[in-house]
């Protein structure tokens, strides 16, 4: 295990964060705003499409892209603006969102709705992987990114032991283009009380085949980039033309089976797809990424993988989803999995 150092801090509000460094964070906490929390989601669920929707209406409030020197993910300064992390320092921090969609101790959803209602159960973080403001996954150091992927791992175990909670899904949302309302370099967990419909659709292929056994064979003309036991490729049938899959070759059910050395291989690898997305037009590339781990119980026949969706077909165009794809599920794409995966290759 890479040796580094945990230090949970319960927030003014309740909330709690915990920083994550590779030497101790011994520093005294800085001042805290203390802002009323009524976080108070909950779950309908939809009758035709047979899956939940999660309510969650003080969301509206959230912070939206706020000036640097107000950036609530920067460390504090002393007499300076409080931030959400009341230290000086940090290196990850991840602290419970001040603005979940599913809580650990939800109030009972609204009676006498004509459909089924459930109670918002489990837990939402934000993870910032760096104090500094500007960055990204590949503009960390290799320490810092392998650091962050630890933190991952304990964040997995961490969720994974909480009642009720069936599926943890790591993910990052980058660029204004996919919403983003803060750019300091940052990621998100959600750990869900049921198992969402896509990881249900993947967890019963993967149970009937092992499906990213049988195509790593062949996947040469789609290979973007490797590492010792790890591969980064379009697959073959991606619905976004720059759409970029992480998989270890062996089978994982998640990170947290991965040996030291894998740790190390895949947080290289993971750094160098965003470094190649933001080669390809010059700029900060938007996508979203997100982690698929096991879903409770699927930890026999899931093989772990990230997938990242780009919402961009070229420099000035973003991919819109629309009719097709929003009303019938059936993607359409303008560019082939095989060319965008020579570009990303070819592009470092
Ligand atoms: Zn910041």
């Amino acid at each position: 295990m890479l040796p580094y150092y945990r230090r949970v801090h319960r927030k003014v509000d309740g909330r709690e964060l915990v920083l994550y460094g590779l030497h101790p964070l011994e520093a005294p906490p800085l001042p805290e705003l203390r802002e009323p929390l009524s976080p108070n989601p909950h779950l309908r669920y939809h009758p035709l499409r047979q899956e939940w929707v999660v309510y969650a209406a003080h969301r509206q409030e959230r912070t939206f892209l706020p000036p640097k020197e107000h950036c609530p993910l920067c460390p504090s300064r002393e007499g300076g603006f409080p931030t959400e992390i009341p230290f000086p320092h940090f290196q990850v921090a991840v602290f419970e969102n001040r603005f979940p969609s599913l809580v650990p101790n939800p109030a009972p959803p609204p009676e006498g709705l004509p459909v089924p209602v459930g109670r918002a159960l489990g837990r939402c973080e934000v993870v910032v992987y760096t104090e500094a403001h500007v960055g990204s996954l590949a503009t960390l150091t290799e320490e810092e990114r392998l650091l962050l992927a630890w933190v991952w791992r304990d964040r997995y175990r961490a969720l994974y032991a909480l009642e009720g909670v069936r599926f943890v899904m790591p993910f990052e949302n980058r660029g204004e283009a996919v919403g983003v309302t803060l750019h300091h370099p940052h990621g998100q967990i959600y750990a869900y009380p049921f198992v969402p419909p896509i990881l249900e659709r993947e967890s019963q292929a993967f149970r009937e085949r092992p499906v990213l056994l049988e195509l790593f064979p062949h996947l040469e003309p789609y290979r973007v980039d490797g590492e010792e036991g790890f591969l980064a490729f379009v697959p073959p049938f991606a619905r976004y033309p720059y759409e970029v899959w992480v998989a270890p070759l062996e089978r994982h059910p998640g990170l947290w089976t991965f040996s030291q050395g894998e740790m190390a291989a895949f947080a290289r690898l993971l750094g160098r797809v965003v470094a190649r997305y933001d080669a390809l037009f010059g700029e900060a590339f938007p996508y979203v990424m997100v982690f698929h781990a096991a879903p409770l119980g699927e930890e026999r026949t899931f093989h772990f993988h990230v997938e990242f969706y780009p919402p961009k077909r070229a420099k000035d165009k973003l991919k819109f989803l629309a009719g097709t794809e929003l009303g019938a599920g059936t993607f359409v794409v303008d560019a082939l999995p095989e060319e965008t995966a020579k570009r990303l290759r070819e592009v470092l």
